[in-house]
Parts: structure tokens; sequence; C-alpha cells
């Protein structure tokens, strides 16, 4: 009589990581490392995670192509929850000038365009196809310093013409890179500057907001709600009008001021807050409470020399899920999660385990998405990135560098990258 193998027959074989990172625990911030681990993967999913001897009983490896991890990091892929990854021209120019020149006003004088407005110009004046091709330029290395899904948002079109060229564009996107793409509608970004205020209103409400629906161009909806921008009223409207169309609620909130954004936030059991640099310490704890992810973006208060940086300890205290996003855009031009950790470790004080998980899980559960990817252990999808690193901290420590040596995808190697600085610092341990 013979036996017949019920264990699942895996494709893949990662063997032997020196640290498997595998985020799966049910605290917030437990990378829950397994020194040696190895993971079995079938199809697109993660069959079982473990040591050898786990992975070898619970799943048939006989047939799998083998991925030899021996003195690596495996992570899950990073995502990236917070983007406005299509957009015209850049803003060097801007950017230089403001390294020496605190005065937007006189940076104005100098005849530079500043501003959401001046990459709104830009946005208008680009074909589809062009803001496509560029954003794909942009994707590909966001994938190969390891990020496997992004958020992408709209908002430098301003008119119901631009924006939903912009969500297309996100659309467009979505099948050119392995990435996984999400897509946020932020009509109201800014104000445009040739129709009054409420008729732009009008606009995002009776317009865009019915057209995005029903092309089921966007997941999620978005609101800058701060001073001098939506008003917490104006950002209510929008919101439900979008939620009652299918669109998940975010918000940027408390970026420049406390206009009462996080509260809204709270109060509509926002899918995320995004900013929190004014976020008063009691509301951090209703956040907490409500289930609301905090976004933090290390990088945009850098490149903006923010004059308050967030206080992510507090929100952790308070007992806040924090997600750490690039917020690539015109004015923080960064594709890489690893620099943005570096920043949130050494400019705000998280650890780099707190950095790791916020960079993965956070960014997942900002993005309903926990249920499949964040995290390595089985049933979720083999988005991994594997580094050439015996330790996860040079993550946070070789500034600007890239660690990753191989990016999986969806169950498929769709980055390989050679670097023999990093594969003589495996090789010593
Ligand atoms: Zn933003």
């Amino acid at each position: 009589m013979t036996t017949t193998d019920s264990r699942p027959r895996a494709d893949m074989v990662i063997a032997d990581a020196r640290q498997m990172l595998t985020c799966a625990s049910d605290t917030s911030y437990d990378v829950a490392p397994i020194e040696h681990g190895w993971m079995a993967i079938t199809g697109e999913t993660i069959a079982a995670v473990g040591d050898r001897a786990q992975v070898e009983a619970a799943v048939d490896c006989s047939e799998a192509q083998i991925i030899a991890a021996s003195g690596c990091v495996v992570a899950p892929g990073f995502v990236d929850s917070h983007t406005h990854l299509v957009f015209g021209g850049s803003r060097v120019d801007e950017y230089a000038a403001k390294m020496t020149e605190n005065d937007p006003e006189v940076v104005r004088q100098m005849g530079i365009k500043t501003g959401i407005l001046a990459t709104v110009e830009r946005t208008r004046a680009a074909a589809l196809d062009e803001l496509v091709d560029v954003a794909v330029i942009r994707l590909r290395r966001m994938l190969s310093a390891g990020t496997t899904t992004v958020e992408s948002k709209s908002g430098y079109g301003l008119s119901t013409e631009a924006e939903l060229k912009l969500l297309r564009a996100n659309r467009a996107l979505a099948g050119e890179t392995p990435v996984d793409l999400l897509s946020t509608f932020l009509g109201a970004h800014g104000f445009p500057p040739e129709v009054p205020r409420e008729i732009y209103l009008r606009a995002v409400l009776a317009e865009m907001i019915p057209q995005v629906a029903e092309e089921g161009l966007a997941e999620f909806a978005d609101v800058w709600c701060d001073d001098g921008y939506y008003t917490t009223g104006e950002s209510r409207a929008i919101l439900e009008v979008a939620q009652a169309a299918g669109m998940a609620p975010k918000i940027h909130a408390d970026a420049y001021s406390y206009v009462g954004g996080s509260d809204l936030a709270v109060e509509m059991r926002m899918v995320s807050s995004d900013h929190l640099n004014y976020t008063p310490r009691p509301v951090m704890a209703r956040l907490a409470e409500s289930g609301v992810v905090g976004v933090v973006m290390p990088a945009l208060d850098f490149a903006v020399g923010h004059a308050r940086p967030f206080d992510v300890r507090a929100m952790i205290d308070e007992g806040m899920t924090i997600a750490l996003a690039t917020d690539l855009c015109p004015g923080c031009w960064v594709e890489s999660q690893q620099f943005v950790m570096a920043l949130a470790c050494r400019l705000y004080g998280m650890s780099p385990a707190e950095a790791l998980w916020a960079a993965t899980t956070g960014g997942s559960l900002a993005l309903q998405l926990g249920a499949d990817r964040g995290s390595l252990e089985a049933g979720k999808l083999a988005d991994i990135q594997i580094w050439d690193v015996p330790r996860y901290e040079h993550a946070i420590y070789r500034l600007g560098g890239n660690v990753v040596g191989r990016v999986i995808k969806r169950g498929k190697v769709v980055v390989e990258r050679r670097d023999d600085d990093l594969v003589a610092v495996r090789a010593r341990g």
C-alpha cells in the first residue's frame, strides 16, 4: 500500500535566512524574527514559515526552486501607504532656492513657481502617457528598494478632467510593473486659481466623485484639511459623499496647524490620518482607540525643514498604530522606504524594529490590506525582500543606500541586485 503525500507542494523555498523578520505577531511593532528561518511559497502565497523542520513537515519542498538566503535578512515587502506618485515636471528650482532662502515670498520674487500650483500647471500640460512613463520609472526604483505595494493619490489636476487623467494614469500604471498600486482620489488637495472656492467644491462633490466612482478609479478618497486648505466642514462633506460612493476615507491632517482634522478622522472612523505634526496628545489617544492608523512621513518633514516635527514616541505611547510612508511628491522626492526608516530612527526616535514594522505591517493596515500582506505568515501573499546583510539594522545604518539583494512579488523573483560590498558584509556575518 502506498501512502499519498497530502502536503501542499512548494514552488519556491527561501532557505536558511540569517534573520527572517516575519512581523507575524499579535503585538504591534514586533518584527517576530526567526533565526535561520525557512519559508515555502506555493503560487503567489506563503505556504509555511518556520525553521527547516517545520517548513518541510508542512510542505513538500522536493521540487521547489531554492533561494539561498544564508547570511541574509528576509522581510515583508514595504507597503508605501502615502504617495503623490503621478505628477508632471519637478520643483528642483524651488527646493534648491529654499536651501538658503526661508521666505516663500522671496523665492516667488526670484521668479520661481512654488508649491502645489506649480506642479498643477506642469501636470495639466502633460499627456496621460507622459505621466505614466515618468511614474513607471519611479515605481521601478521603489520596487528595487523593496517596495511591493504603493498607494498613489491624484491632486495635481484640480479640475474634473485633470483629476480623472491622474486616476486613469494610476490605473494604467497598475499593469506596468509588478508593484500593486492602490488609487486615492485627492481632488481636495488645494484650490485651483481659475475658479472661486465654492465652484470648485461643488465640482468635487457633484462631478468628480460621481465620475471617479462610475469608472471605479479609486479605492480611497482623501482631503487636505488644514488652515488655508479645506475646513473640517468641507472635508466632512467631501469624504461623506466619497464614502457613500464606495471610497474609504483618509485625511491629510494637522500638518501645519490643528483645525480638528484628526477629530474628524476619529468621528468618521477613517482608515488613516496622515502627517499629524500638530495633533494634540488626547487626540492621539482617540485615534488609537478608534483604530485610525497614523501615517507619518519623516522625509517630508526633512525636505520642508518642518518647524514642528511629529511626535512619534507620544503616538506610540498612546497606543496608536503607525505607518511609515515616503510622501513621494515634487516637494519630497524620495522613493526609498529604507531612507524613510533611517530618518524615522535617527530624527524621531523610533527603534529599527518599530520602523520596519511601520513600513511594512503598518503600511498594509493604512491601506486596509492587513489580511493579505505586511507580514510573513502562511496564507499571506509572497511579497518579500531579501537583504544582502546579516542584520536588519544595516537598512537604517547605511544612509541613502539600498540593502536589497532580491525582491519577490506574488511568488516571483522580480528584482535581483548584486552589490559586492554588501556581499562581503554578509560573508563576514
Ligand atoms: Zn500627501
